[in-house]
């Protein structure tokens, strides 16, 4: 076996080190809570059937939201951002970067794109060989582009994008919830073992760590919880808070968001119901995005600015809809006039790769 695979494989098996402390923090809490809290500590069947009951539904949500984030295989691009294979071979042959991003732009030109690299270029992977499509990065923890990226995190052992996204927020909700409800439900046992009301026991050690460590994560869930949430009413990956995207027409930390109530169905889908269910219910392929078509910031934009809204020159974008000139202009028409006339210019109006909707 070649040093490098072996190397590699060493790499992946400590890869899971943080999940399985993780798994082996949560299996002791289960332990702790059900076994040393509920059965031996806790006097009061009542008591202990609502604290089961509660537990175990939170336990639940939680486990099965961070198994979803762990085990959801990160989206990467489609076939159609590959180079052909005559262009592939050119690209690989040429020296010269301006010929190597015509070559690019060519292969670019009936794909929907809209963001480029900081010097306008078009973006492109060398070690995967593919045009990376709209927020899609190239992790090298995982040594494979990931659509809409936004981080790798160690704790799942996997790269959190827009395929496991909406599950790795409900695994931080959940994981909020679970450390709350045992920090809120233990606390005034802790008390008592502390203040030696209750006889010294075997549980009294468990009570006492399963306070502090429930505590303890919480507060640092809860920071990284709010974090995500604001990115997510944001439309905002962690990478693209740390870089703004470049669009056209320059980097624009707005570029993608669409107003906060549709920021939020980006990622957890239009259907309530399904919110707070780790299944997959996020909008889009992952590939293209709805990107704003105005420039101006929607979150700032009062209906005043609507007369000053001027449409981004639609036929320059790579898009498949935007390369037909006519629909473009009546795209155009039609985004300056609903501004107009309904009078929501807060929300604006945007464009997936194949239709428009206001
Ligand atoms: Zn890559
Ligand atoms: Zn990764």
């Amino acid at each position: 076996m070649a040093p490098t695979h072996v190397l590699r494989c060493c790499q992946r098996g400590l890869a899971w080190i943080p999940v399985i402390f993780i798994a082996l923090v949560v299996c002791w809490s289960y332990y702790a809570y059900v076994v040393e809290l509920c059965i031996f500590t806790i006097p009061s069947i009542g008591e202990q059937i609502v604290y089961l009951i509660f537990f175990h539904l939170s336990f639940v949500m939680f486990v099965w939201s961070y198994w979803k984030t762990i085990f959801t295989k990160p989206a990467n691009p489609s076939k159609e951002f590959c180079l052909p294979k005559a262009e592939k071979e050119r690209y690989e042959k040429e020296e010269r970067p301006e010929s190597q991003q015509e070559i690019l732009w060519r292969a670019a030109s009936s794909l929907p794109l809209y963001t480029r690299t900081g010097a306008g270029a078009i973006r492109y992977c060398d070690r995967c060989q593919v045009i990376k499509p709209d927020r899609c990065h190239h992790c090298s923890a995982c040594d494979m582009c990931v659509l809409k990226m936004d981080h790798h995190c160690p704790w799942v052992n996997n790269c959190v994008g827009f395929s496991n996204y909406k599950f790795f927020i409900l695994f931080l909700a959940y994981s909020l919830v679970y450390c709350l409800f045992i920090a809120a439900t233990v606390l005034q046992y802790f008390i008592k073992f502390w203040t030696n009301e209750l006889t010294d026991t075997p549980a009294k050690f468990h009570v006492l760590f399963l306070f502090f460590v429930a505590a303890m994560f919480c507060i640092s869930i809860l920071s990284l919880f709010s974090y995500h949430l604001w990115l997510v009413g944001k439309n905002r990956s962690t990478i693209e808070a740390f870089r703004a995207p470049v669009f056209r027409t320059g980097s624009d930390k707005n570029g993608f968001s669409l107003g906060f109530r549709k920021n939020i169905a980006q990622v957890f889908g239009d259907q309530k119901k399904y919110w707070l269910l780790p299944v997959f219910t996020s909008q889009g392929d992952g590939l293209t995005f709805p990107t704003r078509l105005v420039n101006t910031d929607v979150e700032q934009a009062t209906v005043t600015l609507a007369a000053d809204i001027t449409v981004s020159p639609l036929s320059e974008s790579q898009n498949r809809l935007l390369s037909n000139e006519q629909h473009a202009n009546n795209v155009g028409d039609h985004l300056a006039n609903n501004t107009l006339k309904s009078g929501e210019s807060q929300q604006g109006c945007y464009c997936y790769t194949d239709r428009v909707s206001c």
